[in-house]
């Protein structure tokens, strides 16, 4: 600040750094009220089965719809929302609201599909997160097989043992596990043969030019390959051609998502391409 005031040089970036701030800190104090103001909308996007070409369940990704900025997407703040504590209380919201709505669904004669939540870091380290779960599960009716969580590499990284407690309790339940983008973190392959997870979701970065990038396909293949002998699921994410999709049916991928097959939707238009 004495430089600033002595020779004018950093005004520029003091100056961004300063809007960028404010901007944050106005984007904290509406993420605050926006629970309250019930701007948050679950949308859906839908998993097939490619071998067999159904339906089998659901990602349910979270939407805010900000008074003044439109849709704000999860990227800019579930990051903002993980650093102020705040997605404990949104993390709840949508676990509720994904479990319920399956439900729903489910009650109105659809067929039964799995809804799949994504968890965060501070989600996942709640002391009562087990606890929490059974409670949403019990007051939504919803039988837990229809619930997937999804965790991530990084989040079950740190206190291994813990983590594959919680895991194992989880699993106990009757929930299920997947491992969200797959391959970007550090698991290795030790702690993948320990950990009780149901499935593994591969990246949108690797099955992206998956046809024309071989390092893409080599990886995709291995990792089919591998969660083949430890008896994992795989759910190809981010697949957006019919190449995309042509390549995984060769390799004998059984599951995938992506825009290829739907974007996510808002829950009345996700109802209709049940039907
Ligand atoms: P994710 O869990 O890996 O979700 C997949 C993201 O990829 C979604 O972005 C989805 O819209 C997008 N996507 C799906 N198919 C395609 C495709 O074919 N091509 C491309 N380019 N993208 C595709 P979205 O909805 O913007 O969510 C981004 C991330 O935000 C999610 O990544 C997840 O980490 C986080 N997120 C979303 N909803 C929630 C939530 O309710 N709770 C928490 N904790 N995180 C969430
Ligand atoms: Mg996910
Ligand atoms: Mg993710
Ligand atoms: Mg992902």
């Amino acid at each position: 600040l004495e430089k600033e005031q002595g020779q004018g040089i950093y005004r520029l970036p003091q100056d961004k750094v300063a809007t960028d701030s404010l901007k944050r800190l106005e984007l904290e104090y509406d993420l605050r009220k926006a629970l309250e103001r019930e701007e948050f909308e679950l949308y859906y996007q839908p998993q097939y089965d490619i071998q067999n070409n159904r339906l089998i369940g659901m990602e349910a990704l979270i939407r805010w719809q900000h008074p003044k900025q439109g849709m704000v997407s999860p990227g800019e703040f579930i990051p903002l929302a993980e650093e102020t504590g705040l997605i404990v209380p949104i993390g709840d919201w949508v676990l509720r609201t994904a479990c319920s709505q399956n439900k729903k669904w489910q009650d109105e004669g659809l067929p039964a599909l799995t809804v799949s939540v994504n968890l965060s870091l501070r989600q996942f380290q709640k002391h009562n997160l087990i606890g929490d779960i059974v409670k949403t599960l019990k007051e939504t009716g919803l039988h837990p097989r229809y619930l997937e969580l999804e965790i991530t590499e990084s989040m079950a990284m740190d206190n291994i043992e813990q983590v594959i407690r919680k895991l194992n309790e989880l699993k106990d339940l009757g929930v299920r596990i997947s491992m969200d983008d797959f391959g970007t973190g550090y698991s290795s392959l030790q702690y993948l043969k320990k950990i009780p997870i149901h499935k593994l979701k591969i990246d949108q970065s690797f099955i992206r030019d998956i046809t024309k990038d071989p390092d893409n396909a080599a990886i995709v293949s291995t990792i089919l390959a591998m969660a083949n002998h430890l008896r994992l699921e795989v759910v190809a994410e981010g697949v957006e051609t019919t190449e995309d999709l042509q390549f995984l049916l060769n390799k004998e991928c059984r599951h995938a998502q992506g825009y290829f097959f739907s974007r996510p939707l808002p829950k009345e238009q996700f109802k209709q391409l049940i039907h």
